[in-house]
């Protein structure tokens, strides 16, 4: 069993994430639909033509039926056929994944970094969009390197990716004799910048709270556990667990809180009220004083008061959380809140006794380098891992009825091995981000905003303010 010390100590090993193939029964529909009409004469260019061995000779000795889901739509075999017998065509049953926000490809990726661990090849140069709302609305700038690139996944170098949950030390008071009379602030160090949501409810929950404790295990983060959720099989992964509790929840789970390293306190249908929260808070530091305390507030309503109050009552977390329903709908609202509670955070000197921590429309593996340009310290994950078990894009608080996502209890390991997969090939992507500015450490990243292009300064810059020429 893990425990704060042994977190502290394995900073000084490489990390290191064990990926290995991780098939799941449930698959996607293929991106492109391939037919070979009645006129094929067997002369079998196309397997010749096809890297991607779409086209085979069966046992028969013809062209055997196209296996779709190797398909990279090149065309090389609709173009080498001499009877024209061939088409390749994008499959509507993949276009209809997902929605606007979690898109097909982005599906299609999480999909295969979970099965893989490996990095998605886009191909040469930049595929997505020029221009774009909230995360999209923002690419890397690796313009601004003051040594050369260090090699990301593959280098000499190390390249920390690790980031500290709770209060970072500000002034220690020693005593006349030398010794130190001031508390030391509290904090976990975690090797990477991603801790893993409480999943969304469904039949599967138990499994899939019991997998998300392994993996977090394995990946030595955390996995928020609702203190409903709380079973015998979890007792394992203990320090591995952020407890969640709700209102008026913390009398209740007292003897949780004592083994807690972390307990976050839900205020999401709250109004700000400072006494709840200094309530809240005097209760769990007196039943478990080393625990690391967290608030979390949802979506964007005063949630920078929320987060200054919090922070002055002497929390050593922020959770800032949105829907991701609503990231869907408005993807800006993630730089809004991301941004607007750093900055204030800053403004009034108090940002390094608190680390933030951000969930909701983190569906690739940019948008968690994204988070922290923006300005927090580390992301939560919920939606992407899944969709990684096959959900097909649910919001609310529970997964839609006929959902494929289904986590049985013989399917345990092979969901964990999925997320560990999915949070090994995100760390090496942003292996690669840190590595292509010159970046030792994730840390240095936060809050760095000349790390970014943002569109609409690009768009202002070139075109002046719209509102003038009106
Ligand atoms: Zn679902």
């Amino acid at each position: 069993m893990n425990t704060g010390v042994n977190r502290l100590n394995s900073t000084f090993m490489r990390y290191h994430i064990e990926t290995r193939e991780a098939q799941w029964r449930f698959k996607l529909p293929p991106k492109f639909r391939v037919k070979i009409y009645n006129n094929c004469v067997n002369v079998q260019e196309c397997v010749q033509a096809c890297v991607y061995n779409v086209h085979r000779v069966g046992e028969d000795g013809r062209v055997a039926e196209p296996v779709e889901e190797l398909c990279r739509g090149c065309h090389r075999c609709t173009l080498s056929c001499p009877k024209g017998a061939i088409c390749v065509e994008l499959n509507p049953a993949f276009e209809r994944l997902g929605d606007s926000y979690f898109t097909p490809e982005r599906i299609e990726n999480i999909f295969f970094e979970a099965e893989t661990g490996r990095v998605p090849v886009s191909g040469a140069g930049y595929g997505g969009a020029f221009s774009g709302r909230g995360f999209d609305s923002f690419w890397f700038d690796f313009s601004e390197i003051v040594r050369p690139t260090r090699d990301g996944i593959h280098g000499r170098e190390y390249i920390s990716t690790s980031v500290d949950l709770g209060r970072k030390p500000h002034n220690l008071f020693f005593d006349d004799s030398g010794n130190l009379v001031s508390k030391v602030p509290e904090n976990i160090e975690i090797p990477i910048p991603i801790i893993l949501d409480a999943p969304l409810s469904s039949s599967s929950k138990s499994n899939l709270n019991l997998a998300l404790a392994k993996s977090a295990s394995i990946l030595n983060t955390f996995a928020i556990v609702s203190a409903d959720d709380y079973s015998d099989d979890l007792s394992d992964y203990g320090s591995n667990l952020i407890l969640r509790i709700g209102p008026n929840e913390a009398r209740k789970v007292a003897g949780l809180i004592k083994t807690s390293p972390i307990v976050e306190l839900d205020y999401a249908d709250n109004a700000l009220d400072e006494n709840r929260i200094t309530d809240d808070l005097r209760f769990v530091r007196k039943v478990n004083p080393a625990a690391l305390v967290s608030a979390r507030f949802l979506g964007e309503d005063s949630v920078t008061e929320k987060s200054e109050a919090s922070v002055k009552v002497g929390v050593d977390m922020i959770h800032l959380h949105v829907e991701d329903e609503t990231v869907v709908h408005d993807p800006d609202v993630v730089k809004r809140i991301i941004r607007g509670t750093h900055t204030r955070l800053v403004e009034r000197g108090i940002r390094d006794q608190v680390s933030i921590v951000f969930s909701g429309g983190i569906a690739e593996a940019a948008h968690v380098p994204k988070s922290i340009i923006l300005g927090a310290d580390a992301v939560a994950i919920g939606l992407a891992y899944e969709i990684a078990l096959g959900c097909k894009v649910c919001h609310g608080s529970k997964h839609e009825a006929g959902c494929p996502l289904k986590v049985e209890e013989g399917d345990v390991e092979l969901a964990s091995q999925r997320i560990v997969n999915l949070v090994g090939s995100w760390r090496d992507q942003l292996l690669e981000v840190l590595g292509g500015m010159g970046l030792r450490e994730v840390r240095r990243l936060r809050g760095e905003l000349g790390r970014a292009i943002f569109f609409e300064e690009l768009e202002m810059k070139i075109f002046g303010d719209e509102d003038d020429s009106e």
